[in-house]
């Protein structure tokens, strides 16, 4: 007999088990669309809509690299609605992706690990 599961066992939300739920999902599992580069605070991020091509939902991605500094890039890519995802603009999409339950990060400023997390990160250089 199994024991009902804990509330740390339970599966995150939303998730299907589809490959774009991986942080290690190539970009060719999606069809990318741009928002347009985020400037706040001199970020200069690279925000766009991934649809996943074999699930068909909407991703924002959030994406920086500084030039300057070695191992800084770093990504973020959270889950949208198609409603959030027609109104989005760069700059509202840290504030999205904070709001969520779970979004995937990863890049060279986590040594390339990719991961899942929620709340803030850190974003500058
Ligand atoms: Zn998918």
């Amino acid at each position: 007999m199994s024991a009902p599961m804990t509330e740390a066992a339970k599966p995150p939300p939303h998730m299907t088990g589809c490959i774009c739920e991986q942080g290690s999902a190539r970009f060719t599992e999606f069809d990318a669309r741009p928002v347009g580069c985020d400037e706040t605070e001199g970020r200069f991020a690279d925000v766009t809509i991934n649809r996943c091509r074999t699930c068909h939902r909407l991703w924002l991605r959030y994406l920086v690299e500084y030039e300057a500094f070695s191992r800084s890039g770093r990504w973020a890519r959270g889950l949208i609605s198609e409603e959030a995802a027609a109104g989005m603009t760069p700059e509202r999409a840290v504030d999205h992706l904070n709001g969520l339950e779970w979004y995937l990060y990863g890049g060279s400023y986590f040594d390339g690990i990719a991961g899942r997390r929620s709340g803030p990160m850190r974003w500058g250089p």
